[in-house]
């Protein structure tokens, strides 16, 4: 473990105590061998001075809700110390009661909830506390003979057997401090859960952490009978996956999406004979089962079946441990990741922040167990530990806290021809709207105006089958499948009589506003069916309804796509897929319609631009927005049950009613 501590970084803030605690406590953070989100947590004793003058010693500890990586000064609450230390001394706190207490103990008011450790913090008679879940330190507490391990790699340090965090875990160390000469440590060791180490210098206490780790990590080098494995992913199966997808999102009743993680060292973990054994004996650390379950599904030929065995495992699981508190409610019964044999690992999430995170811990999971096993064995927590953990309600409460749902939450989209213009403001729309979107365009351009995570473009030609193939796999390899799809790509190439109109001029509209939208609905049928109330729009123009004498290779081409979404809508239906059709008109503020142009078309017709911007029923202005939001309407919860539609969003024109 690499020791990053600067002595010209830490000599600027010598004398903040919190300055730097932040300073050490990122240190930590930044390694995630240490600190995997939001896992571990630090303190400093410090004193504070009230409005009145008045000084008392502080204890700063990190609050809920922060990460080590990223904490600020306002991430450590401010507890009265003497107080924190009184309630080290009840016989009993229940969960409630304590973060009750801590919250009254508080030097102010607005602060975060303290960790559920500050009581520990506070009883250990030192002025920095580092805590870490460091995976080569749970490595060695739950292999074969980890008790034997540890005590001979660590006879410095005091080791204690796992107990439930909280209060009784500040019991457990009190008790374990009064009975020793604790200046003869350098810390503790939690089995099954992870190290503190402490001291009154801020860079003893982290030198000591990361010294600590490095022999547990040498250890594990210097005895370990075999290597992690490595193997070579073969080609994806976009199906399966998008099938797996849809089962977990079916028994949640939600979108989910899907990390998924086909790596050399995730296929290698997934093509371990061993893997079912050691992937489902339990987590790394017993706070990792808030996200990830106790265990992950194991997936072989038949996902479908194994994912529905896994959930008929869960709830027998929760029958059997339910009496151990009153009034539980099962939680969803689906696996919050899935290790799928000779490929890799997938991880399950309604945002891709939270499959991210389960990703992260599946992958340091699969990490550690291969080590563990190199040395021996793994031997997780037991069932009934974990229980206790992931249906204790302070771990319950920092999951609930993600807040409401957005309509398109969980949802991926497509959406071509999205570099500017109507294809952009939608594809932003269907994002702001909870959904994750891949946008194609043929302009590079797109790859600038789509660069998020959860918004990514992709170069590429409607015309061409292999563009398509490659947008739709983008979608399933980045998140898993396919929902909606928004063809919006077309040309406009107007002014010219069937007279004179250009054969080729012809067959260009058709190809590209016809053949490639029926290319691309065929190809996403496959991906649709297995899709989250999965639905196909078309945008169409007002030019069907209503053509215009000049524009008749449009015109047909839109026509054609209308009667195109009708029959799909026919086809389709049985698979719950819907098809519908947008007619926009008269969209002037998209890069075609520079004001040059839009002054030539509006004196054409003898109008001010004003006037011939809202040459409408209603008179209004129409904007990429007006058809984005009923882009996202359409494709979203509102209009679930319909099908085989045709939306004007024009203003309201006379020809078209
Ligand atoms: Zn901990």
């Amino acid at each position: 473990m690499r020791n990053l501590w600067s002595e010209s970084e830490a000599a600027k803030i010598a004398n903040d105590d919190l300055a730097l605690r932040v300073y050490s406590s990122r240190l930590l953070g930044q390694e995630e061998d240490l600190v995997l989100h939001g896992g571990g947590n630090t303190s400093v004793k410090s004193t504070s001075t009230n409005i009145f003058g008045e000084t008392s010693d502080v204890l700063y500890v990190k609050g809920s809700g922060w990460d080590l990586k990223t904490i600020e000064k306002a991430g450590f609450p401010p507890l009265e110390l003497h107080t924190v230390k009184r309630l080290a001394e009840q016989e009993t706190l229940s969960d409630t009661e304590m973060v009750k207490q801590l919250r009254l103990a508080l030097l102010d008011p607005f602060s975060p909830n303290p960790s559920i450790e500050a009581i520990l913090h506070g009883i250990i008679p030192y002025k920095h506390v580092d805590h870490t879940h460091a995976d080569a330190i749970v490595v060695l507490t739950n292999t074969k003979d980890g008790d034997k391990v540890v005590q001979e790699v660590f006879p410095d340090f005091i080791i204690l057997p796992y107990v439930m965090p909280g209060f009784v875990l500040a019991q457990q160390v009190q008790k374990a401090l009064t009975n020793c000469d604790v200046s003869k440590y350098k810390g503790i060791i939690l089995k099954s859960h992870g190290i503190f180490t402490f001291a009154d210098d801020a860079k003893e206490s982290y030198d000591m952490m990361i010294e600590a780790v490095t022999r547990a990590e040498n250890y594990i080098k210097d005895n370990r009978k075999s290597e992690r494995e490595i193997k070579e992913a073969s080609a994806e199966d976009y199906l399966s996956l998008a099938q797996i997808r849809k089962s977990i999102s079916t028994i949640r009743g939600s979108a989910v999406l899907v990390n998924s993680n086909f790596s050399p060292e995730a296929c290698g973990y997934a093509s371990r004979k061993d893997v079912g054994e050691i992937a489902t004996q339990g987590p790394l650390t017993p706070d990792h089962s808030i996200r990830t379950k106790r265990a992950p599904a194991i997936l072989g030929k038949e996902p479908e079946k194994d994912i529905q065995e896994f959930v008929e495992n869960y709830k027998a699981y929760f029958e059997k441990n339910k009496h151990k508190q009153e009034g539980l409610q099962c939680l969803d019964p689906s696996p919050n990741f899935a290790i799928w044999k000779n490929k890799g690992i997938l991880s399950f999430g309604s945002s891709l922040k939270d499959s991210g995170i389960i990703a992260d811990i599946a992958r340091h999971t699969a990490e550690a167990t291969q080590d563990a096993k190199a040395l021996g064995a793994w031997n997780a927590l037991g069932e009934d530990d974990l229980f206790d953990i992931e249906y204790w309600e302070l771990e319950q409460a920092k999951l609930s806290k993600g807040g409401n749902k957005k309509p398109l939450q969980g949802k991926v989209a497509l959406v071509t021809g999205s570099a500017a213009g109507i294809g952009l403001a939608c594809a932003r729309e269907l994002q702001q709207q909870g959904a994750c979107v891949i946008g194609m365009d043929l302009s590079p351009k797109v790859l600038e105006s789509m660069c998020e995570a959860d918004f990514q473009g992709v170069v590429g030609n409607v015309t061409i089958e292999q563009d398509l193939r490659n947008a739709v796999h983008m979608a399933i390899d980045l998140y898993g499948g396919l929902d909606i799809v928004v063809a919006n790509a077309g040309i406009f190439t107007a002014g010219s009589h069937i007279e004179a109109l250009e054969d080729n001029t012809w067959d260009k509209t058709m190809s590209i506003n016809l053949t490639s939208q029926q290319r691309l609905l065929k190809i996403c049928i496959p991906y649709l069916k297995e899709g989250i109330e999965p639905t196909f729009l078309f945008v169409g123009s007002r030019n069907v309804a209503a053509p215009g004498a000049g524009a008749s290779a449009y015109s047909v081409s839109k026509a054609g796509i209308t009667q195109l979404a009708r029959v799909a809508a026919l086809e389709l239906a049985p698979s719950g897929i819907r098809v519908n059709v947008i007619h926009p008109d008269a969209v002037f503020d998209t890069e075609l319609w520079t004001d040059e142009v839009l002054e030539r078309s509006a004196k054409r017709y003898n109008m001010t631009v004003q006037e011939y911007k809202t040459k409408n029923l209603l008179k209004t202005e129409i904007t990429s927005a007006d058809v984005a939001n009923a882009t996202a309407a359409l494709v979203g919860p509102i209009f679930l049950k319909t099908t085989g539609a045709q939306f004007p969003v024009d203003g309201g024109n006379d020809r078209v009613i």
